[in-house]
Formats: structure tokens, C-alpha cells, sequence
């Protein structure tokens, strides 16, 4: 698998996302014995499927990158790496990727936000660690920093690209590729983790569904699906629920869940699952970042960590959070 931007053991675990046969690389594609075929970008292997319906528009825009690449943009070449100065593409993608609170902050970010992983360091030398939706990567940073081989695959090449600049410049080992969480292009028990964050809780019921069906496949036994979603009972969740009139939501609005209902499915289609709180009073807040935040966001991100620890003594305050871990063991 030379050629690739990928641990050569990570390259070894790559199917084809349709239908899961071997990939073999030649110059700047990637194919199945079934004749299908993945460009690869800059060493990054696209592995979407074009005629799957589409979650995330950047889907398309990554394809037509892949169409319009040259050939000395696809296997040898590299970027040149950032220095020093915030990345542009996460100074124009904070206020997407983090939530309401980064908004004024676009452009004028000064430190990346890495936040905090709420799970356990790995207790083995090499444990592997999948983000579905990685975006800018900045959970595969958490990960790489609490000591997983962190993995993040995104439908936007342009974010793919950013996360590789960003782990570079902050010395973090993590590897990333373009794919879709519906069709992940890892073979069986590849990793000891798969988690997502702020990307499941915008699919239609029926393409979670199929992520989170994907995420069991890709983990080994007894390895953890740890996947954020919006509850549909906390305040603010209401309130917005609220605000657009109870409708049913489109395109890549929010999609609320019971929290009942978070538990049956992740039991479902993976295993023995809990819910613990991510945040309260917006969909993203996190203590870690709270000090990057302007100054009127930081109360409400710290007041957020308060509750989430301590919801460790009132279990109640679980199903209050408008954000929730959905943590499911594979069985
Ligand atoms: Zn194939």
C-alpha cells in the first residue's frame, strides 16, 4: 500500500466501502476485485460511494476534488506544513465544528480547542481509536494525546487535509482519510474504539442506524462505541425543539432522541449501553476549551462541567443533559 498517507498496518485494514473485498493501489486509485475504484488524493484515499445518498454536502465537493486533481497533486505530493499560525480552515470552521458559542471566534481563534476524552487511556500498547466525522480532528487529537493510534474519517477532503496540518503542528500522531460513517472502509474488529461527536446527532434515524451498525462490525469484542447525541428531554433541546415548531428536521439539522430510545438502539445494534452527559445548556460545551471561549461563554461552559460531574452523584441529572455520550459495549 505504498502510496498512502497510513500506518502501513492501517492501510492493510482498508476495504472497499460497498461491499468490503481487499483494495489493491496503482498510482493514484485504489480498486476492488469487483472493478470499483477510490482516487487518492495527496496520499489520502477517498473511499466514498457517490451514489449513496448524500448526509453532509462536502461530500460532494470531496468527489469533485478527487475528479479534478492533477496527476502531480495525487500519490507523491505533500502540502506544506502550517507555521505556527491557526490553520485557516479551522479559523472558518469553529463555529460548525464546535458549536453556537465559537461563532464570534471565526477568524480570531488563538489555540486549538482540544477537548477532553472521556474514556479510559488504553490499557494495551496498540489500541486503535476510529471518529466518525473527525472534521478538523480535533477528538483524534484527545485521543492520540491520551495514548489510542487515533483514526478520524470525514466526507471533506478539505477537512481531512486541515486535521493532518493541525496534528502536525501540535506534535499529535493521528491518521485520517476521507469516508463516510455509513460505510466505513475498515475491515472486521480493526478498532478498540469508534466514537463521533456532533455528526450522528445530524443523520436521519435510518443512517445512525447504519453508523452506529458499522461501528459494531469495525470494533473488536468488548470494544467501545462512545457516540455523542442530543437529548431530546434536556432544556435547551427544548427550547429548540420549540422554536422550529416540532417539525420534523432536514438536511443536517439536529435530530433529537429519548434517552430510552438511545439506549434501546445502542443495545440493539451493539451492545450492554449507558448514557452519561456531555453538556448542558448548549450542544457542545466543553470545561476543557471553556478558557478560549469569549467571556460571556465561559460561565456556561464551566456551569456545564459542574453538572457533568455532578451527575456522577445524581444519576437524575443524566437525562436533563441537551447533550449525551451514548457508551455501548460489543457483545
Ligand atoms: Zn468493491
Amino acid at each position: 500500500m505504498e502510496g498512502l498517507r497510513l500506518d502501513p498496518w492501517l492501510a492493510r485494514q482498508l476495504v472497499c466501502p460497498r461491499d468490503a473485498h481487499d483494495l489493491t493501489i496503482e498510482f493514484d486509485t485504489m480498486q476492488c476485485r469487483l472493478g470499483h475504484n477510490y482516487p487518492v488524493v495527496g496520499g489520502i484515499p477517498i473511499l466514498l460511494i457517490p451514489e449513496a445518498n448524500v448526509t453532509h454536502q462536502a461530500a460532494t465537493v470531496s468527489i469533485n476534488q478527487a475528479c479534478r486533481a492533477s496527476p502531480s497533486e495525487t500519490s507523491q505530493s505533500r502540502e506544506a506544513w502550517p507555521t505556527g499560525a491557526i490553520d485557516s480552515f479551522v479559523q472558518l470552521a469553529i463555529g460548525s465544528t464546535n458549536g453556537q458559542m465559537w461563532w464570534p471566534l471565526v477568524g480570531r481563534l488563538r489555540e486549538y480547542p482540544v477537548p477532553n476524552l472521556s474514556l479510559e487511556p488504553p490499557s494495551k500498547h496498540e489500541e486503535w481509536f476510529l471518529d466518525l466525522g473527525c472534521n478538523w480532528g480535533r477528538w483524534c487529537l484527545a485521543a492520540g494525546r491520551l495514548g489510542y493510534r487515533a483514526v478520524g474519517i470525514d466526507v471533506s477532503l478539505d477537512a481531512v487535509r486541515a486535521a493532518y496540518r493541525v496534528a502536525h503542528e501540535l506534535s499529535v500522531k493521528a491518521q485520517y482519510l476521507v469516508a463516510d460513517a455509513r460505510y466505513i472502509p475498515f475491515r472486521d474488529a480493526t478498532f478498540s474504539v469508534v466514537s463521533s461527536y456532533s455528526v450522528l446527532q445530524h443523520f436521519e434515524k435510518a443512517d445512525a442506524t447504519r453508523a452506529l451498525s458499522e461501528a459494531r462490525r469495525v470494533l473488536v469484542e468488548g470494544g467501545i462505541a462512545h457516540v455523542q447525541m442530543a437529548n431530546r428531554y434536556g432544556v435547551r433541546s427544548l427550547y429548540h425543539q420549540a422554536a422550529r415548531g416540532f417539525r420534523q428536521p432536514t438536511d443536517f439539522e439536529v435530530r433529537y432522541w429519548g434517552p430510552r430510545e438511545l439506549v434501546a438502539t445502542a443495545e440493539r445494534l451493539i451492545g450492554p449501553a449507558a448514557l452519561r452527559p456531555d453538556g448542558y445548556f448548549s450542544l457542545n460545551a466543553q470545561a476543557a476549551e471553556a478558557h478560549l471561549l469569549p467571556r460571556r461563554f465561559r460561565a456556561v461552559a464551566r456551569a456545564s462541567g459542574f453538572l457533568q460531574a455532578l451527575s456522577a452523584y445524581v444519576p437524575a441529572l443524566t437525562s436533563a443533559a441537551d447533550s449525551v455520550w451514548v457508551v455501548a459495549h460489543k457483545r
